[in-house]
């Protein structure tokens, strides 16, 4: 394989090896299905259940109100449909910034259930205007379920969760946050977050793929989005997702006992690299707000358009760097990015999404910023 540079690890991270030995023994020796009640199925069944607690105790909720899921799209499928046919929400609050699994579900839902979707405005920097989630949310005359996502995943900026939280039990409001780029990258204290729903997603902090949570605020009753057997306590049908569920345990268990470290880490590659682009890219400049309440884990940035620059994609694969694009609108095909579109629909500028994690270095940054200087 040729040596690459990985810096899109909002998109998804790697593995960690030590994820993967935790893993290792529910790929081979325990294969027990966990709802067997011989020994062979209540290993199984154990492990869950360890990770379940061991999930809880690190994010300061009960085991009660984990469910073991196959990601962030799951989740968040399951909470906006439950709160709108199980909770009596008919008004949908969300934003324009939201991620697809948020979007869509909100869209599928209007036709599907009658239901009102509004968007609350977004500031110039990237930022939810929560002045207007209040005006909706005082104007709203069905039961609103407001869904705003803590870190957007393509410009890092960050919501208030404490804040957004309260405003909703105000208007008693349902408020389900997508966490899924900060489970595994912030410390959470649930018991003392105002929040009813939250998805976690494992590939997203050196876990497995196709692993996820939805916390489920115990005061709230909902009904399974998946029927069938009686797995996760009647809530979510299907024989469990083993290895996934003790990998992704294992992953959240390492990122919060070195989150001090790896955050600081992560967030001085970030910095350098911002750095380093500003003294050697002309023109260059930053969405969102990178250096205030931001997720140290991405960085978006603008160049100027020029025919080079406008293949800057192409470019970065060719010369084995793995980024994103951003831009509100590319060429052909590709239709752009909903939420450049909305925060900064600047039709002379290029967008990168360069996203980091532990395993990059500032060595990968110069080798980035050396060939950048040749693509734009
Ligand atoms: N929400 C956000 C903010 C994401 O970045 C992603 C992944 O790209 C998802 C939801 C979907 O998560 P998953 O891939 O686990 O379904």
């Amino acid at each position: 394989m040729p040596d690459r540079v990985y810096m899109d690890n909002a998109a998804t991270t790697a593995l960690d090896p030590l994820v993967l030995d935790a893993m290792m023994p529910y790929l081979t020796s325990y294969y027990g299905n966990p709802s067997s009640i011989y020994s062979y199925g209540r290993e199984s069944r154990l492990a869950i259940e360890n990770a379940r607690k061991s999930v809880a105790k690190i994010l300061n909720a009960n085991p009660a109100e984990i469910f073991f899921t196959s990601g962030g799209t799951e989740s968040s499928n399951t909470a906006l449909t439950a709160a709108v046919r199980d909770l009596g929400c008919k008004h949908i609050i969300s934003s324009e910034i939201e991620h697809h699994a948020t979007l869509h579900t909100a869209q599928y839902l209007k036709q599907a259930e009658e239901v009102r979707v509004s968007y609350v405005k977004i500031l110039p920097d990237g930022d939810i205007d929560i002045h207007h989630l209040e005006q909706l949310l005082k104007e709203s005359r069905e039961k609103p379920l407001v869904t705003l996502m803590h870190a957007n995943n393509e410009t890092g900026n960050m919501t208030d969760l404490y804040k957004t939280g309260e405003l909703c039990k105000k208007f008693g409001a349902i408020f389900h946050s997508d966490t899924v780029q900060t489970v595994g990258h912030f410390p959470f204290d649930l018991r003392k977050t105002p929040v009813d729903f939250i998805t976690g997603s494992g590939h997203k902090f050196h876990g497995p793929k196709g692993s996820g949570i939805l916390y489920i605020n115990e005061n709230i009753k909902i009904n399974p989005f998946l029927h069938g057997g009686s797995q996760e306590r009647n809530m979510r049908a299907g024989t469990e997702n083993l290895y996934g569920i003790v990998g992704f345990a294992k992953a959240l268990e390492m990122a919060a006992a070195n989150y001090e470290a790896d955050s600081a880490y992560i967030r001085s590659i970030k910095l350098y690299m911002m750095q380093q682009l500003q003294q050697n890219i002309e023109g260059v400049s930053f969405n969102g707000n990178p250096c205030g309440m931001s997720l140290y884990t991405v960085l978006s940035v603008n160049f100027p358009k020029t025919d080079k620059s406008e293949m800057i994609l192409f470019n970065m694969d060719i010369n084995n760097i793995c980024t994103s694009g951003g831009s509100a609108c590319s060429s052909g095909a590709d239709t752009g990015s909903h939420v450049m579109r909305a925060i900064n629909n600047n039709p002379d500028q290029v967008t990168v999404r360069f996203s980091f994690s532990k395993f990059n270095t500032k060595k990968e940054a110069d080798i980035v910023i050396e060939k950048l200087k040749d693509m734009i």
